[in-house]
């Protein structure tokens, strides 16, 4: 077991965090007000690898693993969380080719998101958490399939070029009646909606997806079919390590905000830190994004060897969210009535940590994920 970063690692974090001070951080309350996608900071990002990280060489990427993209998500989350996951969701995407594509779809697919914007379609108006509920239908026609239904929280669909769409081919069957298809955006019947207003992270976009009739050949099927829920499972295995790390950095910066703030702000003749009810909710946010990091590192670590972390993932998803919740709260406690204030960092960050205790799985359904694995222990 290594706790020290190697060179490679270290290298990677070093070219991160100087991106996230240099060309993130200076426009992310610009983005977060325009409630726009940061277009030129994703172009910069692009050319330095973070869009398809994780996508192999062979296939144009930089080939590198699920630990790095949770360095490299940490890295980006302090600079702004919106921006960040409007840069690294493209590597959600590349898991599910990675996971389930042909060589045929992997060598088609993988290289385009080097350049393009991807997204990932699994949400529907009447289903998230019971994603086996979902009532899109994919209808097969010789050999071609005929999709219908409607997505919602789509992030970046209103970019996109192409989506991961899951379906039901088999009602009957429930979760293994689900598969998953590759989808171009210019397909007869695809319709993208307009961005949905939202709390936080609005430098990353979401919107409805709507299939009517819409026609994708066969070879356009992700992996088997009725294997989409499975590919959905061991997606989330490799990307809530991602999210964690996210929020770990934006946990990171709430922490470097408030010390920063506590050192400097006087009252009753002493600095803030020195009051001992301050100091203290340093010390606790030190502590528990220390506990974070660690558990999210575990995580990204034993996906990253293909060693199976459905536990760890979940571990590290939900308490990197509610460490990231806490902390931006607390920032914005320290800080005072300037913490309520737009014009001061830390009341964005208190916006944009909370959807990490919803998306990729809400923290109550990280915890059903715990209770079903901890029991499977038990059984064996
Ligand atoms: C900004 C944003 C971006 C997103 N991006 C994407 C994306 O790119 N692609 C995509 O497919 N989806 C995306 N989502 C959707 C997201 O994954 C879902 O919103 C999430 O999974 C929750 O589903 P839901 O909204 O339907 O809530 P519901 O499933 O209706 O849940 C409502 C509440 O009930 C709780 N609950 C539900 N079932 C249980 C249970 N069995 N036990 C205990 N509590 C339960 C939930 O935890 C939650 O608190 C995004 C969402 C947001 C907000």
């Amino acid at each position: 077991m290594e706790f020290l970063l190697n060179d490679q690692q270290a290298a990677v974090v070093a070219l991160a965090e100087r991106f996230a001070r240099e060309e993130i951080a200076p426009q992310a309350a610009a983005y977060d007000r325009r409630a726009e996608y940061p277009h030129p900071i994703v172009e910069a990002a692009r050319e330095l690898g973070f869009t398809h990280l994780i996508v192999p060489e062979a296939y144009g990427g930089p080939g590198l693993d699920t630990l790095d993209l949770a360095l490299v998500a940490e890295a980006l989350g302090f600079g702004c969380a919106g921006i960040a996951v409007a840069i690294l969701l493209n590597n959600l995407v590349a898991d599910a080719i990675l996971i389930g594509g042909s060589e045929a779809q992997k060598r088609r697919y993988l290289p385009r998101l080097a350049r393009e914007v991807a997204s990932y379609a699994l949400t529907e108006p009447g289903a998230g958490s019971d994603a086996a509920a979902i009532q899109t239908r994919a209808f097969k026609k010789g050999r071609t399939y005929v999709l219908r239904g409607k997505k919602t929280w789509i992030s970046h669909a209103t970019e996109a070029a192409f989506f991961v769409v899951f379906a039901k081919t088999d009602p009957e069957r429930g979760h293994r009646g689900i598969s998953a298809f590759l989808v171009e955006r210019e397909a007869k019947g695809v319709e993208v909606g307009p961005p949905l207003p939202k709390l936080g992270q609005k430098a990353s976009p979401a919107a409805e997806v709507t299939f009517d009739d819409v026609e994708v050949s066969e070879s356009a099927r992700l992996g088997e079919e009725g294997e989409g829920f499975s590919i959905a499972m061991r997606v989330f295995d490799r990307s809530r390590p991602m999210v964690a790390a996210l929020a770990a950095g934006l946990a990171r910066r709430a922490l470097d905000e408030a010390r920063r703030y506590a050192g400097t702000r006087e009252s009753f003749g002493k600095k803030l830190f020195e009051h001992q009810a301050v100091g203290f909710k340093l010390a606790e946010m030190g502590m528990r994004l220390a506990a974070a990091r660690l558990l999210t590192r575990e995580a990204a670590w034993k996906a990253a060897r293909g060693v199976r972390n459905t536990l760890e993932a979940a571990y590290a998803k939900a308490f990197a969210a509610e460490v990231a919740v806490w902390a931006a709260g607390e920032a914005v406690q320290i800080f005072g009535g300037y913490g309520y204030s737009e014009d001061y960092p830390v009341a964005k960050l208190y916006r944009d940590a909370k959807v990490f205790q919803i998306y990729e799985g809400t923290s109550e359904i990280q915890r059903l994920v715990m209770v079903r694995e901890l029991m499977k222990e038990v059984e064996r």
